[in-house]
């Protein structure tokens, strides 16, 4: 049995005072509750210190939502693995869709990030999806297998198990267009029987992968209940404690 993961980014959102609110408000409303499932939130670089303080003692883990390749130099505005270690994350998101989009991130630099974050003990929350026209073109399975084999090239089979994949279609990202639980699991379905061709079957059944794009305490636990949705990466809806505790309360 894998166990669930509710993951929840922040994105470019919550100053100090909000992030603690929210954090507060996570953290109170999961006391005395019988959580079965893991709980990640990733909230902006700004804000991971101070959350860490505040998630001591609690079952939340910390994440952050991107990282460099490099240890250290010249990268101005940049933030390296170790440092995002040092403030307290145990994850980080990377190849998200936003990352890949605006900030032109490719499979290459990704699998630089993903790679670096193992090596310093981070856990990747590693993102693939495929946009509107890619899905219309019918070229959905193409563009996820690609992503997922460059952006784990040369990452060994015992790394799978310290992290997350995390299927998100594009355009269903922060749009309110769900993916069908179908629609979903059936991608999830061909993750899973990518990486069995990639590392082995006992890979593939350990692998956690999360839907992300539009999840909310309403459709939650319809997407959750399939056979290869192993959680949930939740981008508007973590960002007030009572639709983020009603997914985990779904998961
Ligand atoms: C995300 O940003 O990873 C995400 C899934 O966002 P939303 O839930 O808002 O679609």
């Amino acid at each position: 049995m894998r166990k669930k993961i509710v993951a929840g980014n922040w994105k470019m959102h919550n100053d100090l005072q909000d992030s603690k609110n929210l954090i507060n408000g996570i953290v109170k409303g999961l006391q005395n509750e019988n959580v079965n499932c893991e709980v990640i939130v990733c909230p902006p670089y700004t804000s991971l210190s101070e959350a860490a303080g505040l998630l001591k003692g609690s079952i939340v883990k910390l994440g952050a939502q991107n990282m460099h390749f490099e240890d250290k130099g010249a990268f101005t505005g940049e933030i390296s693995a170790a440092m995002l270690k040092s403030a307290g994350c145990e994850y980080v998101i990377l190849g998200h869709s936003e990352r890949r989009t605006i900030f032109n991130e490719s499979d290459e630099l990704i699998n630089k990030k993903v790679k670096k974050a193992f090596s310093r003990g981070l856990k990747p929350i590693f993102c693939v999806g495929e946009t509107l026209s890619e899905r219309e073109g019918g070229v959905t399975n193409d563009v996820v297998k690609r992503q997922v084999i460059q952006g784990l090239m040369d990452v060994p089979e015992p790394d799978l198990t310290n992290m997350i994949l995390a299927y998100e279609p594009v355009w269903a990202i922060g749009t309110g267009k769900t993916a069908s639980p179908e629609q979903a699991q059936e991608v999830h379905a061909f993750i899973r029987s990518l990486i069995k061709d990639l590392y082995s079957e006992q890979a593939a059944g350990k692998m956690v992968i999360q839907y992300g794009g539009s999840v909310k305490p309403e459709n939650a636990a319809e997407l959750l209940s399939k056979n290869d949705i192993d959680g949930a990466l939740v981008g508007g809806a973590c960002l007030k404690p009572d639709s983020f505790l009603g997914i985990i309360k779904s998961a």
